[in-house]
């Protein structure tokens, strides 16, 4: 399986990461070495001294496609769940400096820590008021609504498929809201859909 990753996909991160509006959105790739499962601990990594947490809706691919026009994508999901996009920021910083790819800051190990429950889309009043939130020390740090997403779940399947083509298990975190920031070894996350309560680790 492959996780696909969408960035920029919020006005008010945009806005945070001083970046511009999009025409189409922009996609990166983790391996699946990427995935941290079950609640287990996350080890904070020895080469980064700025580890971020970016929330995100996920998506769970149920069917294979290539090419898929967006008025079909629909069919391609059957689940939810949350997920973080764990960011080396300051080694982005570096690579996007340099003009470099930034696969360090990106793809590595555990660094997408996913709920072990998905949420089936038929459980959901509206998809595009899908409200969720991150939780550190029990304070919250930052929430997202669906219905803010520049590129919604339809338009991402679709356009991801133009040029991969989807598995079943493939997971897409949607992006990230704004309020992105720095975790520390000590903390609990707590990671929420509405008020479900879908993920709770530490970070080590
Ligand atoms: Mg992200």
């Amino acid at each position: 399986m492959k996780i696909i990753c969408i960035g920029l996909n919020y006005i008010d991160h945009l806005k945070e990461m001083g970046s511009k509006m999009l025409e189409n959105p922009v996609f990166f790739m983790k391996p699946d070495t990427a995935l941290l499962r079950n609640n287990q601990p996350f080890f904070y990594p020895d080469f980064t001294k700025e580890l971020h947490y970016e929330l995100e809706l996920v998506l769970r691919i149920h069917k294979v496609g290539r090419s898929i026009a967006e008025k079909y994508a629909s069919k391609y999901y059957n689940e939810i769940g949350i997920g973080i996009d764990f960011t080396a920021r300051d080694i982005q910083r570096q690579c996007k400096d340099k003009g470099l790819p930034w696969e360090i800051a990106k793809a590595f190990d555990y660094s997408a820590p996913i709920s072990s429950c998905f949420i089936p889309l038929a459980e959901f009043n509206n998809l595009q008021d899908i409200n969720f939130r991150l939780d550190i020390n029990g304070k919250t740090v930052q929430q997202g609504n669906s219905r803010d997403l520049i590129f919604g779940f339809n338009r991402l399947v679709s356009y991801v498929s133009q040029f991969l083509t989807l598995k079943i298990g493939d997971l897409i975190f949607t992006g990230t809201p704004a309020g992105v920031g720095q975790v520390k070894i000590g903390d609990n996350l707590k990671a929420y859909i509405g008020n479900e309560l879908l993920m709770d680790f530490e970070i080590k």
